[in-house]
């Protein structure tokens, strides 16, 4: 083992390292950094690395990861917490575009050498497929998300059969380059062509409220993509960086899933979205008791244990300081108060946890799904804002439900439920929520952060 091997393993163990640490909000940073020098050293020995046999411009490399790194920078500073979806987009679309890049450098080069085997020219249009694919299927995911594009599912007669045709064309012209017999080159740009317009025609029958899966989904691509360059360039550092990438890509991907409990396929395939207003129970009249934020404060001032339940519109109204100033109060004047964190509330995995870590909430106070339900048995009263289907009981019983069986916060066992949102409009699944007509709750109408100011005053008023 050489020494650049040796860099590509320590920086392998600080990747590994780094991901674990992601997994708690506490650590989260220091993961991030740990990995970022193993990317680092992986860099590095790449760079100089003995014996590849390519002449490198070392100032050509310093200009471009000065460059790199000013945007990356730039973009990671200014980003909003909520656009963070379509910022990893980007990275993924580039991510999978590089490799393509890299692996189609790597195909002329060698075109018509002895150097062009079967195996690398195989990895070479394994890498170029899915690399262009995640490319343009990110960049359409970033529009949808920015608002560029309809984030409607956009359908069409024979899409389904359009997708089989062209994955077929694909296979057919890869094997081709493979097997040659002059017509390679012109084979490898239509395996591009078709590879981009795949990426499309897969990614605009989703919907935009799906995007974060499919965005994970095209995560877990990149890496497949770097890792096939691995292979393409015989570099031990992309094949494990690329794997990673490929395997915790695809673990959230299954995480959020079954948080929706949806399938994968009725995520790529459900077109959820596109007639929101026509799914089963929208429809039903659901009697409510509405009350205001003096009334809320005194159900508040009475109890002694207050688990707080944010959704998809505490991130809408950017509640999330005036929310902790609440619970803060509420402690404050001695009551207990917990945050129960459903794992796909609001609109992207970790979206509360990232939220609320803006607020600087305490990390012991926010408790997950399977943590925080046994503690609604006891809850004096559970306060949901703007959440909505994470919260709906119709998941436990209600068979035709888009929800039915996706684990829910079982705020309804509280002995009261204090429910913040702006109108009846229903949810992501588009379904009305029985829990809002029964009967320990009620309903304070407005935006979360208008209602949670007022709320606060109300409550240093007593
Ligand atoms: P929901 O989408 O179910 O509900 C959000 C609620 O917030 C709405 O009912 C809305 O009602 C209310 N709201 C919107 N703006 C405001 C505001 N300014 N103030 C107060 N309330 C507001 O959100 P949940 O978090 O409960 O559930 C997330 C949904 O998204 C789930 O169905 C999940 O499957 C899905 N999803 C989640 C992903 C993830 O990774 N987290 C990824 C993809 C989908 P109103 O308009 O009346 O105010």
């Amino acid at each position: 083992m050489g020494y650049t091997d040796i860099a590509y393993v320590i920086a392998a163990i600080l990747f590994i390292l780094g991901i674990k640490k992601l997994s708690s909000p506490k650590t989260a940073r220091n993961g991030n950094t740990i990995a970022s020098i193993g990317m680092l050293i992986a860099i590095i020995a790449t760079v100089v690395s003995p014996g590849s046999g390519i002449e490198l411009d070392f100032k050509l490399i310093a200009i471009g990861m000065i460059i790199g790194s000013i945007i990356g920078a730039t973009f990671a500073i200014r980003v909003q917490m909520t656009q963070m979806p379509q910022m990893v987009a980007i990275f993924n679309g580039f991510g999978g575009g590089a490799s393509a890049l890299v692996a189609s450098a790597e195909y002329f080069n060698k075109f018509g050498t002895v150097d062009q085997t079967t195996f690398l020219t195989a990895t070479i249009i394994l890498t170029v497929f899915i690399g262009t694919l995640t490319l343009t299927g990110s960049f359409i995911a970033f529009g949808k998300l920015q608002g560029f594009i309809s984030g409607k599912p956009i359908v069409f007669p024979g899409q389904q059969a359009i997708n089989g045709f062209l994955t077929l064309a694909l296979v057919v012209m890869g094997v081709s380059v493979c097997i040659g017999g002059g017509q390679e080159m012109n084979m490898f740009y239509g395996v591009l062509i078709l590879a981009a317009i795949l990426g499309i025609t897969l990614t605009i029958p989703i919907g935009g409220a799906d995007m974060p899966v499919i965005i994970s989904l095209l995560n877990s691509y990149s890496g497949v993509a770097a890792a096939a360059t691995g292979f393409v360039l015989m570099n031990n550092g992309l094949i494990i960086s690329g794997a990673l990438v490929g395997a915790s890509g695809l673990i959230l991907t299954n995480i959020m899933c079954k948080g929706m409990n949806r399938s994968l396929a009725n995520v790529i395939f459900g077109a959820v979205g596109l007639e929101q207003e026509s799914v089963a129970g929208s429809d039903k009249q659901i009697k409510v008791k509405s009350t205001t934020t003096e009334e809320a404060a005194m159900i508040l001032e009475a109890a002694d244990k207050v688990i707080i339940v944010p959704g998809y519109g505490l991130a809408v109204a950017q509640a999330q300081h005036a929310v902790r100033e609440v619970a803060d109060l509420l402690e404050s004047m001695g009551k207990k108060v917990l945050y129960a964190i459903h794992p796909v509330a609001g609109r992207m995995p970790g979206h509360m946890n990232v939220l609320l870590a803006e607020a600087n909430v305490p990390y012991e106070q926010l408790k997950d799904l399977g943590d925080v339900n046994p503690e609604f048995d006891d809850c004096d009263v559970a306060i949901v804002l703007g959440a909505n289907d994470v919260v709906n009981p119709a998941s436990r019983h209600d068979t035709s439900s888009p929800i039915y069986g996706m684990p829910i916060l079982d705020v309804d066992k509280s002995r009261t439920v204090i429910v913040n949102k702006r109108t009846m409009n229903p949810g992501f699944a588009g379904i009305q929520n029985e829990l809002f007509g029964f009967d320990n709750t009620v309903m304070v109408f407005g935006d979360a952060k208008e209602m949670l100011t007022t709320l606060y005053k109300d409550l240093k008023e007593l």
